[in-house]
């Protein structure tokens, strides 16, 4: 049987709830389901790796908008949820407009050689550490070859941004930071940014050796739990929280009598 392979998703999945786990990951059960703050964070990610794998100089605002209204269409499907019923569909579409359009004016326009120190978009990583194997999808790497340095970059559409010391010890992007660590050898630190798109927000840190040394011995930690837990047939309960809101998987959930009331659309 092969390994498992843990990505920051898998574990968060079973930090927050283990029953939403057991049906993921035990159970395997995956549904087409998707609320509409997750399409529109998949839209605008397509946008910018699609700006930046073409390497156009000259591109403008109206062209980015034109290919996000052709990428928003394209993808839509028949699964998409509102859980947020005071909203309407229009507002999520424009706020994917203010997304991209604060994204613009801070790394792309006036700046013609904006793609020039990326190297990979959508880069799959995987490593391992003491037998344990991880995973993950690094939005755009750079590399600044003045600075003999790696960047890893992460694009956000959520509302919270995260404080610069939690950045310092992050679990996703320090995952990441492993990876790179492991593949690339780099001589100099590696820096970490987030893009928190709706505000137009950076935050870049670089974690010193003590912080990916927390990160690494977190990762094994969290994974060796889960290995411990599945092993041992632990019962996977049900954590009730205002993430149920979003999760789709009600009518499996041992704890829930009714379907998500969220509306399709
Ligand atoms: S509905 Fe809530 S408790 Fe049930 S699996 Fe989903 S997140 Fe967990």
């Amino acid at each position: 049987m092969p390994k498992d392979k843990f990505s920051f998703s898998k574990i968060n999945t079973f930090n927050n709830c283990r029953e939403q786990y057991y049906i993921n990951y035990i159970l395997n059960i995956r549904k087409p389901n998707e609320n509409i703050e997750a399409f529109l964070g998949s839209c605008v990610h397509e946008v910018i790796e699609f700006l930046y794998q073409e390497k156009k100089s000259e591109i403008n605002f109206d062209k980015i908008i034109d290919l996000f209204d052709k990428i928003w269409k394209k993808k839509w499907h028949n699964d998409i949820y509102l859980i947020d019923k005071r909203r309407k569909v229009y507002q999520y579409y424009n706020l994917g407009v203010e997304c991209l359009r604060n994204f613009f004016r801070k790394n792309i326009q006036n700046n013609p050689n904006f793609f020039s120190n990326t190297t990979d978009c959508e880069l799959s990583v995987e490593f391992e550490i003491e037998g344990i194997n991880f995973r993950g999808i690094i939005d755009r790497l750079d590399f600044d070859s003045d600075k003999n340095q790696y960047i890893i970059n992460d694009y956000k559409t959520s509302k919270r941004i995260i404080s610069n010391k939690k950045a310092m010890r992050d679990l996703q992007l320090g995952l990441y930071l492993i990876a790179i660590h492991k593949k690339y050898k780099p001589t100099n630190p590696v820096n970490l940014r987030w893009y928190f798109l709706r505000y137009g927000v950076e935050i870049l840190v670089q974690p010193k050796l003590d912080d990916q040394n927390y990160i690494k011995q977190k990762l094994i930690q969290k994974a060796k739990s889960i290995i411990d837990y599945s092993n041992k047939n632990e019962s996977f309960y049900a954590n009730e929280t205002i993430l149920c809101n979003w999760c789709h998987y009600w009518e499996e959930c041992r704890a829930k009598t009714s379907k998500n009331p969220a509306r399709r659309i």
